[in-house]
């Protein structure tokens, strides 16, 4: 074997080199062309090559890339903490930039930790999640993540934070009727919480639709709204990860907006910069700094890269090309067009249980059973076989785990928001001819 240096996702995997992007294309530099159906990994939410970034981008290099944010602020940084506040539910947000949803959800752990520290309740600290949900890769979010498979091998140096059950009506948690059950996976997070006790507990961060654990589960009408009432009542804060669902994915701009709640801290990350740069970022409302401010003045966080000027001038432009070019309106548009047209082919396949999403975040579960919902035997890899025979057709799909502990397939498809529909229908042909062929292999 050839001596290599780049530490790859699979050491012994060969992966093809990208030379350019443009649009909802990637091109390798054996001139085979991708459709991008999954932004990467739910990221390039604007589509790649974009004129106007790239000229924001040299624009800010040219005046200065870095500096160290203990020894200054930048107009970029200064105005996208504005801008997102402007955008964010109930517009009351400061931000804490960061490179990755990893530390962008981490910092939201820690600002709920700090916020209570203040206030002289040092023994809220826990934080509760649900049992399908992915946080991040970091330790700390890790420790609010169920994902049990990107858990396992560091499960001694995590915290053991309680789990709740998930809104996933396809495969009820609680086994109940999703139309008559009360909301009970909702009431689930009151149980977790009064067994503990609210006294141990900052706060419960959820992802407003699952994905990589689950995806794009949806959850029913009015969960949220109890999930709330739940939170305000036990005094604890609510942090929405909006790593995924953040900055048009949905059809909206942040993804809480379709229940109308305005979470205490948001975590953002992928398409905030629309993987133009790293750049990711915690908003947190004025009541949850209030402490903080009136206390030590010092969030206790950080990190060389926070607050980059560079990224913060990419994010600017991302909002912007997304305002100018109508985006959140051309995602929920295009989300309806890509999900009746996944419905529509869903039924030549026996094997697609559920088709799921909201705007441009849509999921695919697969069963080897329709009636019974029974999974695919985990030595069947449908979802890797899946991804790797679309990858082969210049197809870009994203892997996610279905089934509540992570037993079953499902894959979310997430083109970028200025997919065309002739796009749309090449998408949906490949993937097509892609699930045919997994079929015969794995029925
Ligand atoms: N939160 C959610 C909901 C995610 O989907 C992800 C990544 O997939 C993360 C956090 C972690 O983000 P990153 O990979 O940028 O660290």
């Amino acid at each position: 074997m050839k001596r290599e240096h780049l530490i790859k996702p699979l050491l012994n995997h060969h992966y093809p080199k990208i030379s350019f992007g443009k649009g909802v294309f990637l091109y390798d530099d054996q001139g085979k062309a991708y459709l991008d159906a999954s932004s990467g990994a739910v990221t390039a939410g604007i589509g790649h090559g974009v004129q106007e970034i790239i000229d924001a981008m040299q624009e800010q290099a040219s005046k200065v890339s870095f500096v160290y944010r203990s020894q200054f602020t930048s107009e970029p940084a200064e105005e996208l903490a504005k801008r997102l506040s402007d955008l964010a539910p109930g517009n009351d947000y400061w931000s804490f930039f960061v490179n990755s949803g990893s530390e962008a959800t981490e910092t939201a752990m820690k600002i709920a930790i700090q916020h209570w520290q203040e206030k002289g309740r040092p023994s809220k600290y826990k934080v509760l999640s649900r049992r399908m949900s992915y946080h991040g890769i970091t330790l700390g979010a890790l420790s609010m993540s169920g994902h049990f498979t990107r858990r396992r091998r560091f499960v001694p140096l995590l915290e053991d934070f309680p789990l709740v059950a998930p809104p996933y009506c396809y495969r009820c948690p609680m086994k109940l009727d999703p139309t008559a059950c009360g909301q009970s996976c909702a009431n689930d997070l009151e149980t977790v919480i009064k067994r503990i006790g609210s006294e141990h507990i900052a706060a419960f961060i959820a992802e407003p639709i699952i994905g990589a654990a689950g995806g794009a589960v949806v959850p029913p009408d009015g969960y949220y709204e109890r999930i709330m009432e739940i939170c305000k009542r036990h005094e604890i804060l609510f942090i929405a990860d909006e790593v995924m669902t953040g900055i048009a994915r949905t059809g909206t701009m942040f993804g809480m907006e379709h229940w109308g709640v305005q979470p205490d801290i948001i975590a953002l990350g992928k398409g905030l910069s629309a993987g133009y740069t790293p750049m990711a970022a915690t908003l947190a409302k004025d009541h949850v700094l209030e402490p903080i401010l009136n206390g030590s003045k010092l969030v206790m966080s950080g990190h060389t890269y926070s607050a980059n000027p560079l990224s913060a001038a990419v994010a600017l432009a991302v909002l912007d090309y997304i305002e100018d070019q109508q985006l959140v309106k051309a995602a929920e548009d295009k989300g309806h067009y890509l999900r009746a047209a996944l419905t529509k082919m869903s039924e030549g396949h026996e094997i697609i249980g559920d088709v799921r999403g909201k705007g441009l975040l849509a999921g695919l579960e697969f069963v080897a059973d329709r009636q019974t919902k029974e999974p695919f035997p985990a030595s069947k890899s449908l979802t890797t076989k899946l991804v790797e025979r679309a990858f082969s057709k210049g197809l870009l799909i994203y892997p996610a785990a279905g089934g509540v502990d992570g037993e079953g397939d499902a894959i979310i498809i997430a083109p970028p928001f200025t997919i065309s529909t002739e796009e749309i229908d090449l998408l949906v042909e490949r993937l097509s001819e892609a699930i045919t062929e997994v079929s015969q292999e794995v029925l």
